[in-house]
């Protein structure tokens, strides 16, 4: 400690009670910068000072653009610039966690390192998940259910990459098949339903698709509404994530039948009903069933 520690001050990360949250970073306060040296407010890196600037320069702009982003749509908790520590682990994937005190802990793999230029934006997107969860959490005991933490972040850094533009319908199959497979005959929002591999990311992003449709409809084609959906999610203690998300699509009975489906209905024509839902709103939705049940969605 006394060789690291013997250049500058020592620091404490977050300050006050904040500190009681969660994660508390003690150590050099050169390892302290803003995440964006043009924009101090977003937030701050914790990260080696000898850290080689082409690592460096492969996450910021990337963090610097989701912080942007959600900022100028939900306002981080508590008004306090966000934390991100940056650590250097030989992971073989992206790890990120967030405990309260507005602290992302973020381990990038080995595999981050390679010098991959179709990785780029399969990067920014996951960086862009990993920030979503600063700014959609809980302040009282119970948390929210995966399938609402992970489908938002998914479905909100999908937001960030593509400007506020929708998912194209490849994308939404591509998540379809993956819920459709994995939730089965189950409902989405049960305690009793265990999470398998990618479940909660694919069917949550799922239920946002819907919730985003009918929250456009017959409004300015911008993701403000969502994104205040979530900012209610956040600051309001003891909302729950069903009701929430059911009053936000009432106004389009289809989408809410389709999302009521999905989240409480159980049993083998759950999917033949949601496709039937579906197609009310205005996007084709067939069944298949069998061995592999499909739900195909076309124009
Ligand atoms: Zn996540």
């Amino acid at each position: 400690m006394e060789t690291v520690l013997a250049g500058g001050g020592v620091t404490t990360l977050p300050t006050g009670p904040r500190a009681l949250g969660g994660y508390v970073f003690a150590g050099p306060a050169d390892y302290v910068t803003p995440v964006d040296a043009d924009r101090p407010e977003l937030g701050r890196l914790v990260a080696r000072p000898t850290l080689p600037a082409d690592w460096r320069a492969a996450v910021t702009p990337g963090l610097s653009r989701a912080l942007a982003y959600y900022r100028a749509r939900m306002a981080p908790s508590g008004a306090v610039s966000p934390i991100i520590v940056y650590q250097d682990r030989p992971a073989p994937y992206l790890r990120g966690s967030v405990t309260g005190g507005g602290m992302l802990l973020l381990q990038i793999g080995g595999v981050w390192r390679v010098p991959r230029l179709e990785l780029r934006p399969e990067r920014d997107r996951l960086l862009a998940h990993e920030v979503f969860h600063l700014f959609l959490r809980r302040h009282d005991v119970a948390d929210f259910p995966d399938w609402l933490n992970e489908g938002a972040a998914d479905y909100a850094a999908g937001l960030v990459m593509r400007h506020g533009v929708p998912p194209a319908l490849a994308e939404v199959q591509l998540q379809l098949d993956l819920c459709v497979t994995s939730l089965g005959d189950r409902p989405l929002d049960s305690p009793a339903t265990a999470a398998r591999n990618r479940m909660p990311y694919a069917c949550g992003f799922v239920a946002h698709w819907l919730v985003d449709r009918a929250l456009r409809q017959g409004r300015k084609d911008d993701d403000a509404a969502l994104f205040a959906l979530w900012a209610d999610l956040a600051a309001q203690d003891g909302l729950d994530a069903r009701t929430a998300l059911g009053r936000a699509v009432a106004r389009m009975p289809a989408a809410a039948r389709a999302l009521s489906l999905l989240l409480t209905s159980a049993g083998t024509d759950r999917w033949a009903l949601w496709a039937a839902a579906v197609t009310e709103t205005g996007v084709k939705a067939s069944y298949t069933a069998g061995p592999d049940p499909r739900v195909r969605l076309s124009p």
